[in-house]
């Protein structure tokens, strides 16, 4: 399963570009990093990731000490994403076409209605502001926040003298109205020829201004707004339709693109709008990462309401990446956690989707075979919805005659040991490789597996490097001297770091089983794992009856008809084969043993579990989305009372829970005759304690 991976990659490039942007020094654009975090809520979702162990989704966004904060009378929320990467509920990809498609037939649904008029407007990529006008007079800017509330930045909003402070003709009530911040691409351009030190973007460096504390000189910057939308009005008339308010914001005296948009009853109409858009995009004076296409009628806008995350008026449709050509200089071999060797592509810096790239990852050295690539070739670079920079296709146009494959190494670049091959990868085998020991502390120490309070990425490679440690009890071992004669490390930080070791101590089972990187074993399977022994003990046991082939222990993951799974839930024969084989091994045996002496928890944290009778023991599956609860939220619930939840739905299963648009297991659950429930019928069974 390729989404636990991917899963885990995203977290972490989310972390690491939060860490940047918090430093004051983003590498990519706020929209990609939206992106990332659409693509990680939205793989969590299909995962049925528990809510409490996702990332905040919140991330990067919150409020700037020194600002007053203020809620929101109504939430500033996200769009929900036409999304390239979307997939049905059988795993299929989805057209953007059927997403919309789907989208729009529900809206009809929803509001029984068979015509619906649609807008589509530029999605601008500034940043959102909220403001309040009385008496036609601007009364307060803030910021969008966290989405509850923002920052206020009146003062900013004034002095930039491109904001209306006055709606004309506007004598009496309130209005807020949401707007986009923008810098004109233009304006950017100028203003940042006479800085020193040249700001990333217009969007950052619109925020960076914005979020000035003194005012002065942000008239010069030439940073202006667009009015985009209502929030709510007290006294005042206004239009029924978005095109409408559009044209009277116009007529109020405000900035709009009431030029740039489309109005149709037909979603094939509306997609075809902003494909074509992409054309236009390049003429316009200020940058647009999409477009959003709404609902006109604003009347109906309450009766469709919204998530938490995104209102259901309206949908964005994003641009296709940026695609460049560059040169490829040369290829490296990296070294992975499990040994795994990653060719990299060495690039001819080119300029994409925000930031200058230079290493790009080439995947597999079967991948490399398959598109052909070749030293000296004029290779495509995209970022896609990913930060990663990726080679897209080589440009075989462009080819010259000295162009050279690559051949795979038969050795380790580090260390020499030579490579064995399984599937598609190519392995060094070598444990004590010094990269895989490097990348194996830093997972271990990571947020999702032990969590170890200030030990980052940097002093890990020092630890390893000038202090020895090459397993994971030896971080444990580490005293506060040491840690200190480190670069960059004062008395301080190494007494942080040592308390951030004593508390990781008492993590337990399954986070240390996510730490040591055991290939198949994500958080999730740590759990299941972790959930079912109970102690290291215990797993370490049966990890070698099942590997001295001991029928019974085989029995329990896989019994003897293939499609059933066995009492450890969701582990598969091949999978479980190779998970035990690793448990078995002399290196994890003695890291479990390591990380006994040195007083490591490895026995399993309870869940908490309040048993409900009706529930308890019962297999449920959910399918299609349900009124007011998110399926992992339902998952959690059914657990919390001692339920089990399956993906998928067979004879043991004793409840489908159904919401909208169920799927195929609605079928499967109808032909084997299970009980299919809905939601408030789940809700009652939970209550029934
Ligand atoms: P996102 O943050 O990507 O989920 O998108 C929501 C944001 O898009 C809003 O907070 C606005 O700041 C921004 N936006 C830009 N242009 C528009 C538009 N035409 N209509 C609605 N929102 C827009
Ligand atoms: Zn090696």
């Amino acid at each position: 399963m390729g989404g636990r991976k991917e899963l885990e990659q995203l977290t972490e490039e989310i972390r690491y570009h939060e860490a940047a942007y918090r430093a004051g020094k983003p590498e990519i654009p706020d929209s990609a990093f939206d992106d990332l975090v659409d693509r990680y809520e939205q793989l969590a979702d299909a995962l049925g990731i528990d809510p409490s162990e996702r990332l905040d989704a919140q991330l990067g966004q919150e409020h700037t000490a020194g600002f007053e904060t203020v809620e929101h009378r109504v939430p500033m929320l996200s769009l929900e994403k036409l999304s390239p990467n979307r997939r049905d509920s059988s795993g299929e990809p989805m057209p953007i076409e059927d997403q919309l498609d789907a989208w729009f037939r529900r809206r009809k649904k929803e509001l029984e209605i068979d015509e619906l008029e649609l807008i589509v407007e530029p999605k601008v990529d500034g940043i959102s502001v909220s403001l309040l006008y009385a008496r036609g007079k601007l009364q307060r800017a803030v910021t969008r926040g966290n989405g509850r509330s923002g920052d206020v930045i009146t003062k900013q909003v004034r002095r930039l003298g491109t904001v209306p402070v006055n709606l004309d003709g506007m004598a009496k009530g309130e209005i807020e109205i949401r707007g986009e911040i923008y810098w004109p691409l233009s304006e950017f351009a100028r203003f940042n020829a006479t800085l020193d030190k040249p700001l990333i973007n217009p969007r950052n460096g619109c925020a960076g201004m914005m979020k000035r504390k003194d005012p002065k000189g942000l008239e010069e910057t030439g940073i202006r707004s667009f009015f985009y939308q209502i929030a709510w009005e007290e006294g005042v008339a206004v239009p029924r339709t978005q095109g409408e308010t559009l044209r009277w914001f116009a007529d109020l005296g405000a900035e709009v693109y009431v030029s740039e948009v489309f109005e149709t009853t037909s979603a094939e109409a509306a997609l075809e709008y902003c494909e074509k858009y992409q054309s236009r995009r390049e003429k316009l004076d200020y940058d647009i990462d999409g477009m959003v296409i709404k609902i006109d009628d604003l009347s109906l806008y309450s009766h469709l309401g919204s998530t938490g995350h995104h209102p259901f008026w309206g949908i964005a449709y994003k641009f296709p990446p940026e695609r460049k050509p560059t040169k490829l200089l040369g290829i490296e071999v990296s070294v992975g956690k499990s040994g795994k060797l990653t060719p990299i592509a060495i690039l001819e810096p080119v300029f994409v989707s925000g930031t200058t790239v230079s290493r790009a990852s080439l995947h597999n050295f079967v991948e490399l075979e398959r598109k052909d690539v070749r030293i000296g070739d004029t290779v495509l670079i995209e970022k896609a919805g990913e930060i990663i920079p990726q080679v897209v296709e080589v440009d075989k146009s462009q080819r010259k005659r000295g162009a050279r494959r690559f051949v795979p190494p038969d050795a380790c670049p580090t260390c020499g040991t030579e490579v064995v091959s399984e599937e598609i990868f190519i392995y060094c085998p070598n444990p004590a490789c010094p990269d895989q020991v490097r990348e194996r502390l830093r997972h271990f120490a990571s947020r999702n597996a032990m969590d170890i309070d200030g030990m980052g990425a940097v002093l890990v490679d020092q630890v390893v490097d000038k202090l020895g440690v090459r397993a994971p009890d030896g971080l444990f071992r580490l005293e506060a001297d040491q840690l200190a004669s480190l670069e960059r490390m004062g008395q301080k930080s190494a007494e942080r770091v040592k308390a951030g070791l004593e508390a990781a101590k008492g993590r337990g089972l399954s986070r240390v089983l996510t730490g040591l990187a055991i290939r198949h074993v994500g958080e999730t399977m740590a759990e299941d794992l972790a959930g079912y022994f109970k102690t290291a003990e215990a797993l370490l046991e049966f990890a070698g009856r099942y590997v001295a082939d001991d029928d019974e222990a085989i029995e329990m993951v896989a019994p003897a008809r293939s499609t059933e799974r066995g009492a450890i839930e969701g582990l598969a024969r091949k999978t479980a084969d190779s998970i035990f084989h690793e448990l078995n091994s002399g290196a994890v045996r003695d890291v479990f043993s390591g990380l006994a002496d040195v007083g490591v928890d490895l026995t399993a944290k309870a869940a908490t579990v309040k048993t409900v009778d009706a529930v308890a023991g019962k297999t449920f599956v959910l399918t299609g989305t349900l009124p007011t609860m998110k399926r992992t939220e339902a998952a959690q619930k059914i657990k919390a009372a001692g339920g089990k939840v399956s993906g998928s739905v067979s004879k043991k299963t004793d409840y489908v829970v159904a919401g909208d648009e169920p799927g195929s297991k609605l079928d499967k659950a109808n032909a084997l005759g299970i009980e299919v429930i809905d939601e408030d019928a789940l809700i009652a069974l939970l209550g029934a304690g």
